[in-house]
């Protein structure tokens, strides 16, 4: 092999991680144009944006997405703190005293723990402090005179040890460990803490709040789903139950989209109940389910004990004609939730908004309550969902809050954008407004200094770095899809006449540099 091709096959080749990727140029215009939209129209409603953490304590989503969902069970992304497995250890030698395991396994144990404390001190991953610095010694001590005294025979552990032991416990749980941290599966639970902790709830009420940002969930990729995914979404924190807060958050996404051009818009909307009538219905499901329990497959089974509700949104083909037949929500409301419904429905109409109601359309978790709806797109095969939503009045309460009703919803951008370049609504290329061709250093210094008066007009333009000849310069600007080619040489110097180049028709003209400035400015302002 020779010295060139070992070379080459040493360099290493990196790729974007599986369920992420690049977002490039000129698409990243698509992208600017829909957040840019998004930032414009969601403030006429009086949205203020919010720019949380992209990454919170694990807790936080566990409570707020719940622990048993795909997404916190298996799907986010987790930091153990550096420290944990100290507790780790600390459990095991808990675990083996608690099991009268023999006293030399608790002492392999304890002299594991206190290695590991004296390297986490070395490394100084926790807070050296006297107290921890000394038990580390003395544990460490301890350990060979006992494990010196069980090779005499000695094999009781005595009462100092004990103390030891539990001087050591008391010390780790005062040592700040860190807590689990997660990149954010999703949005609310990030706005929701932050609502709390700033006491939002002192603000004029309801407090409406968007974002737009990377989430992260370990999904199978596919066409649509990533692991690295965008929401642009938006909440009303803290205002009544009012069906028209529902409609409008509603009518806006809708408005939204329309704006943008999306194609194939369709709004399901569906009323799951409250704390009052919802129980009963899921009882009333459950019993239904389990008289079907063998014909349903081993998830569907656990879910009728766990959570039916979500076994309406099974998309098993086999049990389709099963869940069909099941009792409707819409029978089993309470008068209120009733009456909140017919609310939201008349809203939506008075508002223009077409939907279809969707009684399958459920959330799993027992904070929501009332309105939960979606919308669907074209272009986007199975995964067709550009926009997720609903009521939540229980999350606040459920994360230390102070009872707060609270609505909103999220699109998933990667989607929203995936159905517009379906569509065709493609950007084009990004040109160049101006391509100056300069030749001699004189002429150099005057292209800069067009250069940054057409900067500051607002225009596009392309200073070519090093000297170019004129004809290759004009072929460059083509390439560039440059509007005009500004050419300065000797002539124009002399002159005072700058020439300026239309490159679609080839038509030339020569004009003072105050007019030539008026002249593309004057252009910039038509075309845009
Ligand atoms: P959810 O937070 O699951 O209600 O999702 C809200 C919206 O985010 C969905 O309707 C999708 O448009 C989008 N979304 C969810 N997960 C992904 C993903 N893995 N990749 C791309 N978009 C996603």
């Amino acid at each position: 092999m020779s010295e060139g091709t070992a070379k080459k096959e040493e360099r290493p080749k990196f790729q974007a991680i599986r369920g992420t990727r690049d977002l490039l140029p000129p698409e990243t215009s698509l992208w600017n144009h829909v957040e840019q939209t998004a930032h414009e129209m969601f403030a006429t409603y009086g949205f203020g944006e919010i720019r949380p953490p992209i990454f919170e304590s694990t807790d936080l989503f566990a409570r707020a997405v719940g622990g048993e969902t795909d997404i916190v069970s298996k799907e986010m992304y987790t930091f153990e703190p550096k420290l944990e497995f100290l507790r780790e250890h600390f459990r095991s030698i808990d675990d083996a005293m608690h099991n009268e395991s023999s006293l030399l396994r608790v002492l392999q144990l304890v002299a594991v723990f206190s290695g590991s404390l004296t390297r986490a001190l070395i490394l100084k991953q926790t807070v050296d402090n006297r107290e921890t610095v000394q038990l580390s010694d003395e544990l460490e001590h301890h350990v060979s005179v006992s494990i010196a005294r069980w090779n005499r025979g000695e094999h009781e552990p005595d009462q100092k040890w004990r103390e030891w032991l539990s001087r050591a416990e008391q010390i780790l749980w005062s040592i700040d460990l860190g807590v689990r941290e997660s990149l954010r599966p999703e949005g609310t639970a990030g706005v929701c803490r932050a609502y709390i902790e700033h006491n939002m709830n002192q603000l004029p009420q309801p407090v409406k709040l968007y974002y737009v940002g990377p989430m992260f969930r370990r999904e199978r990729p596919q066409k649509g789903r990533y692991r690295q995914f965008y929401q642009i979404g938006a909440e009303v924190l803290g205002g009544s139950e009012a069906p028209a807060i529902d409609a409008e958050v509603i009518e806006m996404v809708m408005t939204f989209f329309a704006r943008l051009g999306l194609e194939g818009v369709e709004l399901d909307i569906n009323c799951i109940g409250d704390k009052k009538c919802r129980p009963k219905y899921v009882e009333l499901l459950r019993a239904e389910l389990r008289k079907v329990k063998d014909k349903l497959g081993a998830d569907s089974q656990r879910r009728i004990e766990t959570n039916p509700l979500r076994m309406l949104d099974s998309k098993l083909e086999n049990e389709q004609k099963l869940i069909e037949g099941l009792p409707h929500i819409a029978d089993h409301l309470c008068d209120e939730c009733a009456e909140n419904y017919r609310g939201v429905k008349k809203e939506l109409e008075l508002r223009g908004v077409k939907y279809r109601e969707n009684w399958r359309l459920v959330r799993g978790l027992d904070y929501y309550s009332r309105t939960t709806f979606e919308i669907t797109a074209k272009g986007l095969g199975s995964q067709n969902a550009v926009c997720g939503g609903g009521r939540y009045d229980g999350l606040m309460e459920l994360l230390g809050g102070p009872p707060t009703r609270a609505t909103g919803f999220a699109i998933g951008e990667d989607r929203l954008i995936l159905s517009l370049q379906e569509a065709g609504k493609t950007p084009a290329a990004q040109g160049r407004d101006v391509y100056i061709a300069w030749m001699g250093e004189k002429a150099y210094a005057t292209a800069i200094h067009a250069a940054k008066n057409l900067h500051a007009a607002g225009l596009s333009v392309e200073l070519p770095p090093v000297e170019q000849k004129f004809g290759k310069a004009l072929g460059q600007a083509d390439k560039l899809g440059a509007r005009y080619a500004l050419i300065l040489g000797d002539n124009e110097l002399a002159s005072g006449e700058w020439t300026l180049k239309t490159l679609a028709s080839g038509e030339q003209a020569k004009f003072k540099e105050a007019d030539l400035l008026d002249l593309l400015r004057k252009s910039k302002a038509v075309s845009s």
